[in-house]
């Protein structure tokens, strides 16, 4: 290879860098800069005294055969296909997710003011359709597509949590994929105790049989060949004119085409010419941050349930799940796993000492944990960002600043990149989609494609990276 020049500068190692280098492989050369110390981002898995912890949960919900294609393809017989075991807790009872689909179980009174809400909705013939609907805010929607039972009951209290916003200032754009929305039969039907198999997105989800997530970002790492991949390297400028990334170690590289997965927040920072308004705008673009707190516990099945929505507010935490009861081979034999999660918008003025150990007096209260329960591992990070928020000003400066950065040849892609819900499969189609843009458009500059012999800086984790099973 002849220099970076000539080839992909790719920003990011988690699913969206990898599978943009992965799918550039024999079309044109590329260099990966990744900041930390291993490739994967949100898909990195963590061993902790013999339990593998993901960031939070991380399942694979496939919808392109494209991707699913190329999971099989890296990955052969090492994929259990799961079907969902999802819940809410309200009112002390478990019922069925999704909620609206599944009322039965719940006090006699909430049923009822939830149905009547859900019909006198369905049947206003005021409401808006659903596209006009998804262009308001989301508690307007929220309340207008089940009725305002349900969206007291678990729509508003759980979304507050999860978006630590007033409903009213997040827009519903991003609710098409992410919230299911059951035909009226369904819900009286769910009302009844008939259940509603398979609604929403995820009824079944893959997950590796061992090793945690991180073996999906592992084999798309082991496959390049034709990448130089440093690790440590952490891109602080950005210069689109002379195409130039500098690197807090004091390295500069050149660019023919820029691939980015950075957070656009971060990027609008790092990108020189910006125009002022646009980077000002751009730090008005919000996120929430997690709180991940991953247990190990001394015990076996503290819970079958996969995960569970904690919409009440009594409860600290929004969503807990359980990694040992989708995959046994994540724990020791004798032992189960939680991961909880908590969000703010910041986390400097929170004790977080003080709030680890509230979620474990919530986890008690709520009967996942006993008191009498031994925590074996324990593993607290803060994701950051984590959900982006979606707004009006959101609305209004992404498709903005993408073009700003497109037409000075810099593509942003991934969860960051686009400032997006994204989910893992999104990441790896983006990728995909991306690298073929760019193989297509390598003739007019005439590079070859790249093998170079310089070892990459930085390798997997063979440690978390082995299959368990
Ligand atoms: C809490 C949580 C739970 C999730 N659960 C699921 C799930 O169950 N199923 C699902 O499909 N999806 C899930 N997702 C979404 C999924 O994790 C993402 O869509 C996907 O991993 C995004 O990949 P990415 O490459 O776009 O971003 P990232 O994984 O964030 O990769 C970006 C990379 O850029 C690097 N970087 C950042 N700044 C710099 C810099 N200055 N210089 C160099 N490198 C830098 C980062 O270190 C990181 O490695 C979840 C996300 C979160 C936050």
């Amino acid at each position: 290879m002849r220099g970076a020049e000539q080839g992909v500068l790719i920003l990011g190692g988690g699913l969206a860098g990898l599978s943009t280098a992965y799918h550039l492989e024999g079309m044109r050369p590329a260099v990966l800069l990744e900041r930390e110390d291993r490739l994967g981002g949100l898909t990195r898995s963590f061993r902790v005294n013999g339990f593998i912890f993901d960031i939070t949960g991380h399942l694979l919900h496939l919808r392109r055969p494209r991707v699913r294609a190329l999971i099989d393809q890296l990955l052969p017989h090492q994929w259990a296909s799961v079907e969902r075991r999802s819940f809410i807790y309200s009112h002390g009872v478990y019922v069925d997710y999704p909620f609206q689909a599944n009322l039965h179980g719940l006090p006699r009174e909430v049923v009822r003011d939830c149905l009547t809400a859900f019909v006198e909705a369905h049947a206003d013939p005021a409401r808006p359709a659903a596209e006009d609907l998804a262009l308001g805010s989301f508690h307007h929607w929220a309340e207008a597509m089940f009725g305002r039972g349900i969206a007291a009951e678990f729509m508003l209290p759980y979304n507050r949590k999860l978006w630590c916003r007033d409903l009213r200032d997040v827009t519903a754009d991003w609710v098409s994929w992410a919230v299911p929305r059951p035909k009226l039969e369904e819900v009286v039907g769910g009302a009844l105790g008939i259940k509603n198999k398979g609604l929403g997105y995820n009824p079944t989800f893959r997950y590796p049989v061992g090793g945690g997530i991180e073996v999906l970002p592992n084999a798309l790492a082991q496959a390049l060949s034709g990448t130089q991949v440093h690790c440590r390297t952490e891109v602080v400028g950005i210069d689109p004119e002379s195409r130039k990334v500098a690197t807090a170690q004091g390295r500069q590289w050149h660019w023919d085409d820029l691939v980015t997965t950075l957070p656009l927040s971060l990027l609008a920072r790092l990108v020189k010419g910006l125009p002022d308004k646009l980077r000002k705008s751009a730090a008005g673009l919000q996120a929430t941050r997690v709180l991940n707190v991953n247990l190990g516990i001394d015990r076996p099945e503290v819970t079958d349930r996969h995960w569970i929505y904690y919409p009440e507010g009594r409860f600290v935490f929004y969503r807990v799940g359980s990694p040992s009861s989708f995959c046994k081979a994540s724990v020791p034999a004798g032992c189960s796993s939680l991961y909880v999660e908590v969000a703010r918008l910041d986390f400097t003025r929170e004790d977080v000492p003080g709030l680890v150990r509230r979620i474990k007096e919530d986890l008690v209260t709520c009967g996942l944990l006993r008191s009498s329960d031994r925590i074996v591992a324990e593993q607290i990070m803060e994701v950051d960002p984590a959900y982006v928020i979606y707004d009006e000003h959101r609305r209004s400066v992404v498709p903005e600043l993408l073009a700003w950065l497109a037409r000075h040849g810099i593509h942003s892609i991934g969860r960051y990149g686009r400032w997006e819900y994204g989910s893992m499969e999104d990441a790896i189609h983006q990728g995909m989609e991306t690298a073929a843009a760019l193989s297509a458009g390598q003739d007019s500059r005439g590079t070859s494609a790249g093998h170079n012999n310089e070892e990459p800086t930085c390798h997997t984790n063979p440690e978390s990276a082995s299959p368990t099973s």
